[in-house]
């Protein structure tokens, strides 16, 4: 007997055609059911098609994961049901996918997929990316996995992964980490389990939190306004293990000391942890001091997803520290 998985879809490049006037890519309308008839898949498994939306990804947003979130944690607790496969654009695929690890509670697996040419192209890569998705959902090991990113045969933890190439179809990549595994022809291979995954259990989120990349010369006046347009916590992506320029040190003190405002540090570097190891004022150091919390080598995309997770559960700055570096199943 085929085991039973759902196929939701998004929309995203997977789910595109080419205007005949503009010969841009756009939208078309029923191609998500074209998504769900790809060849090979009844092989495979009894596959059941949800349409959640048909948007380009640069258009989902914090509420749209958590509404994609619950509606796939109900699929997922139908006991017929043995994995969930979304399709999605591949542009904030690592968002969506890191969303859903974060709070999706349930031991089955569910895998993104996408793809980075248009279902009329040559050489089009979204149908043999459902297909070996779907492999990935029925195989047994996957169990446990969390929510994995799986296109062009390789399969990738959602806390990792990265699009890395505007245009290539081999795009997803986890620096610094590497693959959980691959899909070879109807085989998957795991390498690996991903070991720092953390479940939250939410009920709402904090979708106000700014994501800003610090520069040099950078004299913290775009930080600084952040409160008054209403946001509620900052990722701050800095240079190497965690540093800034001066004025940013003291516009961060400002937020943290007199906003009560969360301040999680990343790197621009895309390998490698952050950690205050330099004293200088504006060194890491001197900003764990201040109280800003340090993401470990989460990149500023995850980070900030982590974030607004997080702070759908509490606002005080003790819990939010001791929340964001829960690196375990369970929480
Ligand atoms: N712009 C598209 C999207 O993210 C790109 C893709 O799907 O590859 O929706």
């Amino acid at each position: 007997m085929k085991q039973r998985v759902v196929l939701v879809t998004t929309g995203g490049t997977i789910a595109m055609v080419t205007d005949p006037v503009t010969r841009a890519s756009i939208p078309a309308p029923g191609l998500n059911k074209h998504v769900a008839n790809v060849e090979g898949l009844k092989e495979v498994a009894l596959v059941e098609h949800h349409e959640f939306s048909n948007i380009p990804s640069p258009y989902i947003n914090p509420e749209t994961m958590w509404n994609l979130s619950k509606r796939v944690q109900g699929l997922l607790d139908r006991e017929e049901v043995c994995g969930v496969v979304i399709t999605h654009g591949t542009d904030t695929l690592e968002e969506t996918a890191y969303f859903l690890d974060l709070t999706i509670r349930s031991e089955k697996p569910v895998i993104c997929t996408a793809a980075m040419r248009n279902i009329d192209e040559m050489g089009t890569d979204g149908p043999r990316n459902v297909l070996s998705s779907v492999r990935v959902a029925v195989n047994p090991l996957a169990v446990g996995m969390g929510t994995m990113v799986c296109l062009n045969d390789e399969i990738h933890a959602a806390r990792e992964v990265t699009k890395t190439y505007t245009s290539n179809v081999a795009t997803f990549d986890s620096p610094g980490h590497g693959p959980l595994g691959i899909v070879d022809e109807d085989s998957v291979i795991f390498f690996r389990k991903p070991l720092l995954r953390a479940v939250f259990n939410v009920d709402k989120i904090e979708p106000k939190v700014a994501l800003v990349k610090t520069f040099t010369g950078d004299d913290g006046s775009i930080l600084r306004i952040l409160p008054e347009l209403g946001f509620r916590g900052l990722v701050l992506e800095t240079f190497g293990r965690g540093n800034v320029p001066v004025e940013v040190y003291h516009v961060v003190k400002y937020l943290i000391r007199a906003k009560e405002f969360p301040v999680i540090i990343t790197s621009r570097c895309f390998k490698g942890r952050v950690l205050g190891v330099y004293g200088y004022v504006g060194g890491g150091k001197s900003l764990a001091d201040l109280g800003a919390i340090f993401a470990q080598e989460l990149s500023s995309i995850k980070a900030r997803i982590k974030l607004i997770v997080i702070m759908g559960i509490t606002s005080e700055m003790a819990e939010i520290e001791r929340l964001f570096k829960l690196p375990l199943k369970g929480a």
